[in-house]
């Protein structure tokens, strides 16, 4: 067992999901199909199967918060996302 000290830390709840829709497309952020703990975009139009990418996720992506405090820094205002005054969730990093 590899000694290692986890720490939590607080992050915007949209790191874990998050939807919009653009131009009647439904955009999502979340973890990727059959991938544990891999998040990513995904789109139902033809463009992102065909690509894994489209104009809906370039459109929705600097929509997305995304905070979190171990990448970014901070401190969570309250109890709410510094950024966008979303709600957090915690998550755990090993160090
Ligand atoms: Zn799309
Ligand atoms: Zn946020």
């Amino acid at each position: 067992m590899p000694d290692l000290t986890t720490h939590s830390y607080w992050a915007c709840e949209t790191c874990a999901s998050w939807q919009t829709t653009v131009n009647g497309h439904l955009v999502a952020w979340g973890p990727t199909p059959g991938g544990q703990c891999v998040y990513g975009w995904s789109c139902d139009c033809k463009g992102f199967k065909f690509r894994q990418r489209c104009r809906h996720v370039d459109a929705a992506e600097p929509q997305r918060c995304g905070w979190q405090q171990f990448v970014h820094g901070g401190e969570p205002s309250g109890d709410r996302c510094p950024r966008c005054g979303g709600a957090l969730v915690a998550e755990s990093h090993a160090v």
